[in-house]
């Protein structure tokens, strides 16, 4: 019998927001307490429940969150700051922003999180911090990470951004590092719109996080009316945050149905012709983005247009980001050698559909899909 997903559209991401989503933020609305009150602070008890630490701080975005990490830790000019090569740009940005130099490692080419093997060799005396990235919602080694960092005295600061709800070995991430950073983008499992919560178990940090987050008032002794430091802001409004705590009411529902989703993909999709995504034993997959690697033959750009003309989204999933044209012009690296895996899955990479909505048959007729454009293009 044909497909009866012809008339279908599947893009990349499609958020997931019920009636009682819509609700919620209406209240807020119809209350007239728009910003920072009641409902953030009920957001952060939640996150500090899922990654099992003392202290979260919502902010106005995932960027916003690195940034006042950097700059609470006291990382700028003169200091290195290791990166995974390959990330959303942000990770990378926000160490340039605060004037230090990123120093990029290569990953693996199995779970798209960095090599740890090749970290060592990048420390020098000037090396202040590292930014692990959960890459796609699958914990990187975070425990060999911060062995490392102790042993050379540097800063661990997680981007979790995509990763709430990830583990290793049952511990959640967002709780090894000195800070962690989540975000609420549309693209990550639960949203606010734009929003970021910052993860720590040190409190004068997190004493800090809320200063700067709020002009720099002293958050601690909230009559006083002093402001204490330069800050930002970087406030999240209470309706976001309703919006955002009604979804995490079914937050384990939604990493449920993404994780039956991926095996659909996984039991699916042709690995004689794309790299499928491994999870290590000892870690759980969130499904941010199921992320495969093309071989080297076929033609992306044509394959991502070929899925579009059946309404199927696809695209790559993540920077290499010393390739893009900023990191490129300023520093001069060659890629493909210095960073091969992240080079890789740069420009044979493929990010596919997958939130919650979709059903199986729906995934299976997608990953055929895909088999079939490739076998006609080869
Ligand atoms: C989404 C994302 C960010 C940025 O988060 P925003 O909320 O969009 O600022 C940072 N790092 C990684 C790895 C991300 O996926």
């Amino acid at each position: 019998m044909e497909t009866t997903n012809l008339n279908k559209q599947f893009p990349l991401m499609i958020p997931y927001i019920t009636p009682d989503d819509i609700a919620a933020v209406t209240e807020v609305l119809q209350s007239g307490m728009l910003i920072q009150g009641k409902h953030v602070g009920l957001l952060e008890n939640k996150i500090r429940q899922i990654a099992n630490v003392k202290e979260a701080v919502a902010v106005s975005n995932g960027t916003a969150t690195l940034h006042l990490a950097l700059i609470s830790l006291g990382i700028g000019k003169g200091d290195e700051v290791i990166v995974p090569a390959f990330s959303y740009v942000a990770t990378a940005n926000v160490v340039e922003l605060v004037g230090a130099t990123p120093v990029f490692v290569d990953i693996d080419s199995d779970t798209f999180n960095i090599d740890v093997s090749k970290i060592k060799a990048v420390i020098t005396e000037k090396t202040k911090a590292i930014i692990p990235v959960h890459e796609f919602g699958l914990a990187c080694n975070i425990s060999e990470v911060i062995s490392i960092a102790l042993t050379n005295k540097i800063h661990v600061i997680e981007d979790a951004a995509c990763a709430l709800g990830a583990k290793e070995n049952e511990q959640p991430v967002g709780s090894f590092g000195i800070v962690a950073s989540f975000s609420l983008h549309p693209r990550k499992s639960v949203t606010s719109g734009e929003g970021g919560i910052i993860t720590t178990n040190n409190q004068e940090l997190a004493a800090k996080f809320r200063a700067l987050r709020n002009h720099g008032i002293d958050s601690e002794n909230t009559d006083s009316m002093e402001f204490i430091l330069a800050g930002y802001n970087y406030r999240l409004t209470d309706f976001q945050a309703a919006f955002v705590n009604s979804q995490l009411e079914r937050f384990d529902q939604i990493l449920t149905q993404k994780q039956m989703l991926a095996d659909v993909y996984l039991n699916e999709l042709d690995a004689s012709v794309m790299k499928l995504p491994v999870v290590p034993d000892g870690k759980n997959h969130t499904w941010q983005t199921f992320h495969v690697v093309l071989e080297e033959k076929i033609n992306r750009a044509q394959l991502i247009a070929a899925l579009k003309e059946r309404g199927i989204g696809s695209n790559y999933g993540a920077q290499c980001i010393p390739a893009t044209k900023y990191y490129q012009e300023k520093y001069g690296f060659n890629n493909k050698a210095s960073f091969p895996y992240a080079y890789r899955a740069y420009t044979s990479g493929l990010a596919l559909p997958l939130y919650y909505g979709l059903t199986k048959e729906d995934v299976k007729y997608i990953a055929t899909e895909i088999n079939k454009s490739i076998k006609n293009d080869l």
